[in-house]
């Protein structure tokens, strides 16, 4: 018995996918033009193809499991299971418009032409908002679109935005957010869903472990109550005595999140050192 996951063979999502299999201590070979591959240390086969494809594959069970991004099986509108975001490949789906044209609000687009390579979910969000435009579906290189005549507006996927810029567009809508998920196919054996959550029970600690930072400091003895009362860690810091009398080492883990605030306010109590390390995994 094993899984079968379907992962990008070549793009955005490829080398991300990848890592994150190997992270999770999966060992693979991607080789250069393979159609798949199989795991040497988990029951895992896995098939590199066209991200547009992998829905279908995952929905048909020809792939059990999937790597894609969301705006991908938004459009392709599957019935898969979601199993887990993964956290990489995060972009916005959003309406663009050149730069010259009046913009106040999404009623500027009624009427209007829009170039997409997500005619689905561009329907579904005009629907909503109660807009009439009319959707042009491309498959590539949209942001083009308004300078050949072709649409007065677009919709595309932009991460940083500077492919609008450079096109002399702007952005004026979010109609998604994404980033890439695994999926599962609806009808996995009892044995499959084992492996699977084998499987995300590493991704889950190896995601854990890219949000949070090891911490290290030194703190006078007499400081110590402040500083431990400003560390939250996992249960309660280690507090270690440094050879000098007087001092301790204390250990923690913090969130990436509130690191850069908790880290000066240790400074301003007093902690002295500190050192921070990045955690492999994290499993709590
Ligand atoms: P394929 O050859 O597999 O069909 P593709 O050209 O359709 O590849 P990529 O451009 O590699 O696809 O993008 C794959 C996914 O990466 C997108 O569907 C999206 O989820 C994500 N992504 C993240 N940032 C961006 C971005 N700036 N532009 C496009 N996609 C992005
Ligand atoms: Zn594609």
């Amino acid at each position: 018995m094993k899984l079968r996951i379907a992962i990008q063979k070549s793009g955005r999502l490829h080398e991300d996918s990848i890592k994150l299999l190997k992270e999770c201590g999966i060992d693979i070979n991607n080789g250069v033009n393979k159609l798949k591959t199989e795991a040497t240390n988990f029951p895992l086969e896995v098939f590199f193809l066209r991200d547009d494809d992998i829905p279908q594959y995952v929905e048909d069970g020809v792939a059990d499991l999937g790597i894609v991004g969301e705006n991908v099986v938004l459009e392709k509108n599957c019935p898969l299971q979601t199993v887990e975001k993964l956290g990489f490949g995060k972009c916005r789906l959003a309406m663009a418009v050149p730069k010259s044209m009046e913009y106040n609000s999404i009623r500027d687009l009624h009427g209007k032409r829009i170039a997409t390579s997500y005619p689905v979910i561009v329907n579904d969000f005009l629907g909503k908002m109660g807009i009439e435009a009319e959707i042009h579906e491309i498959s590539g290189s949209v942001e083009i679109a308004p300078g050949i005549g072709l649409a007065e507006a677009i919709c595309d996927l932009v991460s940083s935005g500077s492919t609008l810029f450079m096109n002399g567009l702007k952005e004026v809508e979010t109609v998604l957010r994404s980033e890439a998920i695994l999926v599962a196919n609806n009808k996995l054996t009892d044995e499959q869903k084992v492996l699977l959550r084998k499987l995300v029970f590493r991704i889950q600690a190896v995601k854990k472990a890219k949000n949070n930072k090891y911490v290290l400091l030194n703190a006078p003895n007499d400081k110590l109550s402040e500083i431990i009362g400003l560390l939250p860690g996992m249960k309660s810091p280690t507090v270690l005595p440094l050879a000098e009398a007087g001092w301790s080492s204390v250990h923690s883990v913090l969130n990436e999140n509130d690191f850069w605030d908790i880290i000066e306010s240790l400074k301003a109590a007093g902690a002295e050192g500190i050192l921070v390390v990045p955690i492999e995994k994290m499993v709590i």
